[in-house]
């Protein structure tokens, strides 16, 4: 079993799509481990994406994270961090395949819908930034 940090995204939340989303999520065979619904400020969406604090499009980023609230969440499957990235779909909605969550409740790069971890280091960071150990147990 393998373990991701996922974000329902502030457009997502807004437009009314979250118990969509879970319900695939479900579906397609994730355990939710943890959940939790928070408006993020600016500082906790910097902190987040800090990887991306050089690129131009960070200050849009931070500014969308933290317009609304984000549902938070630690997902377990085999493979997962592989798994929730495929059912994602690409970066860009436009280049996102049918039935993905970003082709589906995406509306464009900067709106698209979800987050997944890419990387087993950078879940381990991100599920440790918003979850605490009694959490996760
Ligand atoms: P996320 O980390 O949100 O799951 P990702 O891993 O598919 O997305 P990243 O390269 O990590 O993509 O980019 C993080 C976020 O920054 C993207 O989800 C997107 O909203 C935004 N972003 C990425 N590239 C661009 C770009 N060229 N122009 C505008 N926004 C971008
Ligand atoms: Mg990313």
């Amino acid at each position: 079993m393998e373990r991701t940090f996922a974000i329902i995204k502030p457009d997502a939340v807004k437009n009314g799509v979250t118990g969509q989303i879970l319900a695939r999520i479900e579906q397609q065979g994730f355990r939710i481990v943890a959940m939790r619904l928070q408006h993020l400020s600016r500082s906790d969406a910097a902190g987040f994406y800090h990887v991306h604090r050089e690129k131009p499009f960070f200050g849009g980023l931070t500014d969308f994270m933290s317009s609304a609230p984000c549902v938070l969440l630690c997902l377990e499957a085999p493979d997962a961090i592989r798994a929730w990235r495929a059912l994602m779909g690409a970066t860009n909605p436009a280049n996102a395949e049918p039935g993905t969550m970003r082709k589906d409740f995406g509306a464009s790069i900067d709106n698209n819908a979800t987050h997944g971890s890419d990387a087993p280091e950078t879940a381990a960071f991100e599920l440790s930034y918003f979850f605490r150990g009694m959490e996760l147990a």
